[in-house]
């Protein structure tokens, strides 16, 4: 019988965790989500479900420890040579089962990469994060706050903007950061223990200097967080305002300092575009939606997959997952092999990457349309599950400076522009 596991996976560069991993994650999305899934929507105010799968799987399984150093407590992935593979490995197949899952629990990867990835690993600052997570049976989400009231996608375009309209300042003030403003939307931000937060030591600045990359615990006195927003879907990430009056965090919670926190800022975005596996998930249970119901539904006496019209857009479907699945693999191969295919803050690396997020996110949206279509009546009956996923999936192409912003930075490489 075919299965989602017939799907091409680059065996010859895939670890042997690879395979492990997948296996627990494959279990616990079948046991722990698949199940109650249908509930989730309800579920986006009081987060029942969401902090309960989490805490299941970020602590029971142990993953928020993932990235941290194995000296403190960690599994070190951030040590790996595969972490880019494995990452896209447990975010399809957490997406499979819901895509607000796997993408609340990649952004918990996120926040930390800067300082736990080699070859930048800031010892003594994970020194002082890495029990937060490790040393606890307590759910510990990490939350990456860029966006801001005036926009997200500026933030997010180092190579062009480089911070210039970064409102939310950090000021030095003796051994302290002193951090002032408002940032909206991100995942997260609603529930997180820890924020990366994405400064500006001089408002205006184009200068990569003045971005400043700081980590403020949820606690510190002046940090504020609003309700959760009720949105289309992604219902699990609990998306807010974050509000800095104030907020004093001591020096050495700046990731690394002047310069070297937008390149790793900028790293960070690019292991951001991992994202496409968020938009995998959905469309690779959309398969097995449509495997289910194109077997069982007849049309003209025969079962629905029969059919010639039907059996192309089927065969549509499958080579869009077959083209993701494929390239999400080789981009997390390109994280993974900073010494082939180049540094991971660089632009060709951006283009690649967000070749990866558009393309799987437009391609996810096609799929969940044509799914909609085959299904009729059953499409938007919320008891068949593809309503959610096409309500998720169309979110899947708004976050990281959405579609447009991916579109300027593949332009402005492979075509060489250079006022984008
Ligand atoms: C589910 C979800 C999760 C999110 N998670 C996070 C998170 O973890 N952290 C975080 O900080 N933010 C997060 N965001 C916010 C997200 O990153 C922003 O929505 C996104 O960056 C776009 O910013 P914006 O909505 O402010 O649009 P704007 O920046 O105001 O842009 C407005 C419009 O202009 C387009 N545009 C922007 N730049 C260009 C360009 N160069 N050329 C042409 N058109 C352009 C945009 O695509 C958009 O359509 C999340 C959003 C969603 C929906």
């Amino acid at each position: 019988m075919r299965t989602i596991d017939d799907f091409t996976v680059p065996k010859e560069y895939i670890s042997p965790e690879n395979k492990y991993i997948g296996g627990i994650i494959r279990e616990f999305v079948d046991e722990e989500v698949m199940p109650y899934r249908r509930k989730f929507d309800e579920d986006w105010k009081e987060l029942k479900y969401a902090r309960d799968l989490l805490k299941k799987a970020e602590v029971g399984l142990g993953l928020q420890k993932a990235l941290w150093p194995v000296e403190f407590g960690g599994w070190g992935m951030g040590s790996s040579d595969y972490v880019g593979v494995i990452s896209m490995r447990m975010f399809e197949e957490l997406g499979r089962g819901d895509t607000a899952l796997s993408l609340t629990f990649g952004a918990n990867f996120w926040a930390p990469l800067a300082i736990t990835v080699k070859p930048h690993i800031n010892r003594e600052l994970c020194a002082e994060l890495a029990p937060m997570f490790c040393d606890t049976n307590e759910l510990r989400l990490t939350c990456l706050a860029m966006t801001e009231p005036q926009g997200g996608s500026d933030i997010e375009n180092v190579d062009a903007e480089h911070g210039r309209t970064i409102q939310t300042t950090a000021e030095l003030d003796g051994d302290e950061w002193v951090i002032n403003g408002h940032k909206i939307w991100p995942s997260n931000s609603g529930e997180a223990y820890l924020y990366a937060v994405i400064c500006t030591t001089k408002r205006g600045s184009r200068d990569d200097k003045d971005i400043a990359y700081i980590y403020v615990p949820r606690d510190t006195k002046g940090l504020k967080v609003g309700e959760p927003y009720h949105k289309a879907g992604i219902s699990f990430d609990a998306n807010t305002d974050i509000w800095f009056d104030d907020v004093r965090v001591p020096k050495m919670y700046r990731a690394w300092g002047p310069g070297d926190d937008a390149k790793y800022f900028k790293e960070v975005t690019n292991w951001g575009s991992m994202a496409g596996a968020y938009s995998l998930g959905p469309m690779i249970n959309t398969y097995e939606v449509l495997k289910d119901y194109c077997e069982k539904k007849t049309f003209h006496g025969k079962p629905l997959k029969e059919n010639h019209a039907v059996a192309g857009v089927l065969s549509d479907i499958a080579m869009d997952i077959e083209v993701t699945r494929i390239l999400g693999y080789q981009y997390g191969r390109m994280l993974d092999r900073p010494e082939i295919y180049g540094d991971r803050w660089s632009p060709e690396i951006t283009a690649h990457g967000k070749i990866f997020k558009n393309f799987a996110a437009e391609r996810a949206v096609d799929v969940s349309n044509k799914a909609m279509d085959i299904m009729g009546l059953y499409g938007p009956d919320r008891d068949h599950d593809m309503e959610k996923n096409w309500r998720d999936i169309k979110m899947t192409q708004l976050w990281e400076g959405g579609k447009q912003l991916g579109q300027a930075e593949i332009a402005r490489y492979f075509y060489e522009c250079e006022t984008l």
